[in-house]
């Protein structure tokens, strides 16, 4: 999944980075060093930082414990540090070998710590920091067959797992008992990893869009949200159902049937050149004109890939126009405070001839039984 060297997909990013007047890309463990280079670390208290030069030059810093997962057809100098030493010296030595002087350094805003920018900061004293998010955003945008392959995998295992959890919902099991067993089913059904941790919240706690699943238990009447995910290969599926236990209250039939459509509208507006903002409009206006415009309170969708969350945004304001291979979810919903919400997400991908919905789990409001 490494982008090969001298291939396009190489040639893009450094043309990328031109064209923001980057002249080096500083990258820290985590899914663009694991895009561009192919390889995976955590994130820990030791540092590990990749820098890529415009010219072709690539170092990476790392803990000589690390050292072998980096191969030479990686095609980086590596540059380890023991845990006595420290990465100072290593990292002085990359910045020499790369000659970075004075290069505009392009770096993970949302990722780089305090830690690797004072490293940073020492080491490589010229360099102004800039954020490299749009580069990094743009080049992966675009999904090429194999990462999609990925996330057609995810979305399988993640509506595998929704049908089984359902029959699995119980009157009385608490919304993280029940939360537990769906981490369970998303690996059972294929997932190599959760995605992120999944929502289950009833009742009241339906009208938080990110709310935690807490010790209520469920009760008969309630509304039940469930936004979950699998992983496969490192690209995830993020999908979200809403189910009744026993006869729903007539509010919440009635909003249902209003996300339902925002929900179908969204989708239905999705093209090739269509600015991203404008599937937010769509669904946002099928909740304005039933009323309860005010009751949504999020951006209609977020891209997905690698991350949970990553470009294209789908939020007024975002004049982004859709290509094909773009990967986002659509995901209105109506959240009345203190009684409950509807929120019903899928994932769809820009095609060239229009949207396509990759997630096919029904949207009619499931009545569970008690
Ligand atoms: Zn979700
Ligand atoms: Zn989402």
């Amino acid at each position: 999944m490494a982008l090969e060297r001298g291939s396009t997909q190489h040639d893009q990013l450094i043309e990328r980075m031109r064209a923001h007047g980057l002249e080096a890309l500083a990258l820290v463990p985590g899914p663009n060093l694991h895009y561009i280079t192919g390889l995976s670390f955590h994130l820990s208290e030791r540092p590990i930082l990749a820098i890529l030069k415009t010219d072709g030059a690539r170092a990476i810093v790392l803990p000589v414990l690390e050292a072998a997962k980096v191969t030479p057809g990686d095609g980086l100098d590596v540059f380890p540090y023991t845990d006595e030493q420290g990465p100072g010296t290593a990292l002085r030595k990359a910045c020499d070998a790369l000659r970075l002087g004075e290069s505009r350094l392009g770096a993970e805003g949302l990722r780089l710590r305090l830690l690797e920018v004072q490293l940073l900061e020492q080491y490589a004293p010229g360099c102004p920091l800039v954020m490299a998010e749009e580069v990094l955003g743009d080049l992966r945008m675009r999904k090429e067959e194999h990462e999609l392959e990925r996330m057609r995998s995810a979305v399988s295992a993640t509506q595998e797992a929704l049908e089984a959890f359902m029959n699995l919902i119980e009157v009385g099991a608490t919304e993280t008992e029940l939360a537990s067993i769906l981490r369970m089913e998303l690996l059972r059904a294929g997932g190599d990893e959760i995605a992120f941790s999944p929502i289950v919240v009833a009742g009241p706690n339906t009208a938080l869009p990110h709310a935690t699943p807490g010790d209520r238990p469920i009760q008969a009447g309630d509304s039940i949200i469930v936004d979950c995910g699998a992983s496969v290969g490192g690209y995830i599926a993020d999908i979200t159902r809403t189910f009744v236990v026993g006869k729903p209250d007539p509010e919440l039939n009635a909003i249902y049937s209003v996300v339902q459509a925002a929900n179908r509208a969204g989708r239905a507006a999705v093209r090739p050149g269509v600015p991203a903002e404008e599937i937010d409009r769509a669904a946002r206006q099928v909740i304005e004109d039933a009323g309860y415009g005010d009751y949504f309170i999020h951006r209609t969708g977020h891209g997905i890939g690698l991350e949970v969350h990553e470009p294209p945004y789908i939020v007024a304001g975002n004049r982004e126009l859709l290509e094909p291979g773009m990967t986002f979810t659509v995901e209105p919903g109506i959240y009345l405070p203190g009684r409950g919400g509807v929120r019903i997400e899928d994932d769809v991908l820009v095609t060239v001839d229009g949207g396509k919905t990759l997630s096919t789990f029904p949207r009619e409001l499931v009545r569970l039984s008690q």
